[in-house]
């Protein structure tokens, strides 16, 4: 069986008062039976780092570099990510993509960075609205996917996939159960084909998760938990949502 996984995506958000009241607030409702992260800020990191200690919880980022070490000014290396002790690093959101011009092969270089360095990349794939509607969602996370199974090769059991539909985040717009969990099963057919690992790995849905949507879709056989935006900044709906995906 898998257990199931709730990351928060703090995105740019936060200041260390307000993180502070949130991981308190966290570190008061829990533990959960359900493995938790929370994918904060780069200079909030160290800070979260230590008020987790001691906790189930753990933190990542919510991006990293493709290259190990040099001239590339802003950049922040996954080597970096593990020497702060970061367990996982978001990569691909569909943030990263569109306002950064991340390519496909861009995410599936940043995972194999991540990956290189012992922390686990959540690879991010799904759908614009235009291509839901032109019927395209299946070959454009299949796409998506590909082009990180192959970079990673035989290591692509390592990761953990989130299909987070770009019409469903930040809208309230949430995929139904059916929607999420009928994509949810191609992404598995395709892990399936390509590693043996494919049914202990991970795959999390993401977009307008909220404690009153996450039971059902934590319910679908192959969503193994969620990647939470909104939701996660508020210590009392990450905590239900958590709770959801208690098994
Ligand atoms: C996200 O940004 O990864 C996300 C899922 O956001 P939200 O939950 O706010 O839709």
């Amino acid at each position: 069986m898998r257990r199931n996984l709730v990351v928060g995506n703090w995105k740019m958000h936060g200041s260390r008062a307000a993180n502070a009241q949130l991981l308190g607030g966290l570190k008061e409702a829990g533990p959960w039976n359900a493995d938790v992260a929370v994918c904060v800020p780069f200079p909030y990191i160290a800070e979260t780092a230590l008020a987790l200690t001691g906790t189930a919880m753990v933190f990542g980022a919510q991006d990293c570099s493709s290259h190990e070490q040099g001239a590339y000014t802003g950049e922040v290396s996954s080597a970096m990510l593990q020497d702060i002790g970061c367990r996982y690093v978001i990569v691909g959101h569909s943030e990263r993509r569109a306002y950064h011009a991340e390519s496909d092969q861009l995410v599936a270089d940043k995972a194999k960075a991540a990956l290189a360095h012992g922390v686990t990349p959540i690879v991010c794939v799904g759908e614009t609205r235009a291509e839901r509607e032109a019927g395209q969602t299946e070959a454009v996370v299949k796409r998506q996917l590909a082009t990180v199974i192959h970079t990673l090769g035989h290591c692509c059991g390592e990761m953990v996939v989130a299909y987070e539909p770009v019409w469903a985040i930040g809208t309230g717009l949430t995929a139904t159960p059916e929607q999420a969990q009928s994509v949810h099963a191609v992404l598995r057919a395709q892990l399936m084909a390509a590693t043996d690992r494919a049914s202990v790995m991970r795959i999390l849905y993401g977009g307008s998760v909220k404690p009153d949507n996450a039971a059902e879709l934590f319910r679908q056989p192959d969503i193994d938990g969620g990647l939470i935006g909104g939701a996660a900044l508020k210590a009392a709906d990450f905590a239900a949502i958590c709770r959801a995906a208690a098994q």
